[in-house]
């Protein structure tokens, strides 16, 4: 599957492409978000967290890095590694137990945890354009392939 490339006019059109991916995922898999601050990663990452079936607020773990949601069966773990100084960190947090396969991962500044995490299944890298944002999808695994046949054939 190619790389695909999505626009969303508002931040509403933001939180229903993440509900979408969301179901798609069905809870599990790992997906960086890239963009620069305020181009929209939390508030994707909100629409997923909520598509998943989370109602109360869903804000940047900024401090906490990571900040983890359990949704039924489901369980969805965000990092904000903004403020991560070393990679090494990431393994006090127990980052091993979060990235067992069983969860979804979503990460905002995947690039302060290089060499520590695991290869995403899909990058997303956010950028402004006009009063909305466009949304690069490139897809490195086989389900993050069917992801994005998925999205692509609903747009
Ligand atoms: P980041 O996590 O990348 O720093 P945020 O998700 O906090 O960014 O979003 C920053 C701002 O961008 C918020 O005010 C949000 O409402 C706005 N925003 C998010 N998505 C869109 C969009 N598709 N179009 C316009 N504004 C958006
Ligand atoms: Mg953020």
């Amino acid at each position: 599957m190619p790389e695909l490339n999505l626009y969303a006019a508002d931040e509403e059109a933001m939180l229903v492409l993440g509900a979408r991916l969301a179901a798609l995922t069905e809870g599990r898999g790992i997906i960086y978000l890239h963009g620069d601050l305020g181009a929209g990663k939390t508030t994707l990452s909100r629409g997923i967290v909520r598509g998943l079936g989370h109602s109360g607020a869903v804000k940047s773990p900024t401090f906490t890095l990571v900040e983890p949601y359990e949704l039924g069966d489901k369980q969805v773990y965000h990092f904000d590694l903004y403020r991560l100084a070393d990679p090494e960190e990431l393994e006090f947090l127990g980052i091993r137990d979060y990235l067992d396969g069983r969860a979804l991962c979503l990460i905002e500044w995947p690039q302060r945890g290089a060499g520590v995490l695991p290869k995403a299944d899909l990058d997303i890298t956010i950028s402004p354009r006009d009063a909305g944002r466009t949304l690069l999808l490139q897809p490195h695994s086989t389900r993050a392939d069917a992801w994005c046949a998925a999205i692509q054939e609903s747009v």
